[in-house]
């Protein structure tokens, strides 16, 4: 993935950009989308795929292993910095899917 802050090529999303020093566990994370599988992962790939910063944050409950309904619920979280970059790309997405 690609800092939010100068697109230099960072290792995850946890790390510290070694070109500007921008700190990505320090960012402000803000929600991107709120999704149901399988559409969490065709999301994660369209992200990964344009290097943007992510987290998806899944609601699993241990002792339903069969999650249904709000509990399968996953939340893509992303820096600040590229919200407007990543939105736009859902709004791509969603333009191909609905033509
Ligand atoms: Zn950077």
């Amino acid at each position: 993935m690609n800092c939010p802050q100068c697109e230099h090529q960072i290792e995850s999303a946890d790390a510290i950009c070694q070109h500007c020093g921008f700190d990505l566990s320090s960012a402000a994370w803000v929600v991107l989308t709120k999704v149901y599988p399988p559409d969490d992962l065709i999301i994660e790939s369209l992200l990964n795929s344009y290097g943007i910063p992510h987290k998806i944050l899944r609601r699993e409950v241990p002792q339903m292993p069969v999650t249904v309904g709000p509990l399968a619920e996953v939340i893509v979280i992303v820096p600040e910095q590229i919200l407007a970059q990543a939105k736009a790309l859902l709004q791509e997405l969603e333009d191909q899917s609905n033509s």
